[in-house]
């Protein structure tokens, strides 16, 4: 028998679940189909060791992340701040190791130098319309150059433009060379300015973080709405009418519905089966929307020792495997805990070593930065995405040079009773938790101001 439901969501990620609560508060009936056993997508906390949780997916958010910071309250996940006491920990351009003040004595020209790009970036990001890139004024010309050639441009010393890199492939999981500027500008407006994107502290993207790690969210945001979740059901069937649709699932699962929200990346979107066909320029949109390579490491000691040394445990490096780390350490829980991001070319080459291979690369890496006792680790967690099934790769999707202007106004825009949501097609904090929660109620309200127009 055929479930029945006023709107089908597919995909239990954080804009799903927003999506179907927004619903279900405006007297409508959700039901959310996702295909994995678990809910929350690219928001995944494991324990690293008995009751210490490790974020493999999601694990920050920022000063301005307002939409996340009242769910936490809501949901009664209190937040604590990161860690950022000491000094970071450079390695950059054959500069050996260098504590902070010791590299910006150094470097304070370069960094003056990647100030003036940065401030460069602001104002032209400023020109992007964040619903609507390929409408600023220069967005042809933005588009047709990847942001690697602008920022070979800038006349950047070797030191300041290889830290640019490393702080842009932090943000999008590939390297420069692989996405328009354009699109850069609008990952940066859709964040607010350069120092919101890329800072770890003082207004920056990754402030604060979750009491039992992200996954909480999810965990108690499907809590509430656990009886319009189903698990297991990977959608691979959208049938679609004039006021209907019939979504079908690999086991045999259909559920009719009057609208249905697709929140899940648009490469993944573009390979559920849709009857009849979506227009093509959807089709070639989604084509042409990869996810990034990010994958995360943790290692975990008896404690933090780097702190005592006055470190903050932050590395930020152009020799290892991993370009940056952070201390992912947990309060009330003695244990220290360093997290490596491999992110972009990194992630790709890191991911096909044997785990053997990429641990004792990473802990190489951090013995020269921490000294040996970063050798000595209690447990080791790593975490990938490409080869999930339900994700394929993170943080989110990023547009090439001329995707935008040719394709961009389809990435939102409903297709009859289909509508879109996932974080990758949020207007604000597009990429991020944030921008989740902003493209769920999106999606959600105009399915609710459609379905109370008489349009049924
Ligand atoms: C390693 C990593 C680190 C990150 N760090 C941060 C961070 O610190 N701060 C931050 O704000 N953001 C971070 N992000 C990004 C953040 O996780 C995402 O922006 C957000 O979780 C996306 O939510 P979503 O609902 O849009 O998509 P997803 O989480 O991808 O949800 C989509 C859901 O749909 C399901 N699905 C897929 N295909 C189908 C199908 N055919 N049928 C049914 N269901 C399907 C999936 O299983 C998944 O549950 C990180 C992501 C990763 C992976």
């Amino acid at each position: 028998m055929a479930h029945e439901a006023d709107v089908v969501v597919v995909g239990a990620g954080l804009s799903g679940l927003i999506a179907a609560r927004t619903l279900l508060a405006a007297g409508l009936r959700p039901l959310i189909l996702e295909a994995d056993n678990r809910v929350g997508g690219r928001i995944l906390t494991e324990e690293a060791l008995p009751g210490l949780p490790v974020d493999i997916g999601a694990q920050w958010i920022g000063d301005t992340h307002h939409r996340m910071f009242a769910l936490a309250e809501e949901l009664g996940v209190p937040t604590f701040p990161q860690y950022d006491d000491g000094e970071t920990s450079y390695e950059l351009d054959g500069s050996g190791v260098l504590r902070e003040n010791a590299f910006h004595a150094r470097f304070s020209g370069e960094l003056a130098e990647l100030e003036r790009v940065l401030r460069r970036l602001d104002e032209m990001a400023a020109e992007v319309p964040p619903a609507a890139p390929w409408l600023a004024p220069r967005a042809a010309d933005w588009d047709a150059v990847t942001a690697g050639a602008w920022y070979d441009e800038q006349g950047l010393s070797p030191v300041a433009r290889t830290l640019l890199e490393i702080c842009t492939v932090g943000i999008l999981a590939v390297p420069t060379v692989e996405v328009s500027l354009l699109h850069l500008l609008f990952t940066i407006q859709t964040c607010g300015v350069t120092a919101e994107l890329f800072a770890e502290s003082e207004g920056g993207a990754q402030t604060t973080r979750f009491v039992g790690g992200t996954g909480e969210i999810p965990r108690r945001l499907a809590a509430l709405i656990a009886e319009h979740i189903v698990l297991d059901a990977p959608v691979q069937l959208i049938g679609h009418g004039r006021d209907r649709v019939t979504v079908h699932c690999r086991g045999g699962l259909i559920a009719r519905a009057r609208r249905v929200i697709v929140a899940i990346s648009p490469t993944l979107a573009g390979r559920i089966m849709y009857d009849p066909p979506l227009p093509g320029r959807r089709d070639q949109l989604t084509q042409r929307l990869p996810n990034g390579s990010a994958m995360k490491a943790f290692f975990v000691y008896d404690e933090p020792f780097w702190r005592a040394d006055g470190l903050n445990g932050q590395i930020i490096s152009d020799v290892g495997p991993a370009r940056m780390s952070n201390d992912s350490g947990v309060p009330g829980d003695a244990h220290g805990v360093i997290l490596l991001f491999l992110e972009g070319e990194q992630a790709r080459v890191c991911s096909q070593l044997p785990e053997e291979q990429r641990r004792a690369a990473l802990t190489a890496e951090l013995v020269r930065h921490l000294g040996p006792r970063a050798a000595r680790p209690e447990a080791y967690v790593d975490g990938e995405w490409s080869e999930r099934q339900w994700t394929r790769g993170c943080y989110n999707a990023n547009c090439g040079p001329l995707v935008w202007t040719a394709y961009g106004s389809a990435l939102a825009a409903p297709i009859g009773v289909i509508h879109w949501a996932s974080t990758d097609t949020a207007t604000r904090w597009s990429a991020y938790m944030e921008g989740a929660v902003d493209a769920g109620e999106r999606a959600a309200n105009a399915v609710i101001a459609e379905l109370s127009d008489g349009h049924r």
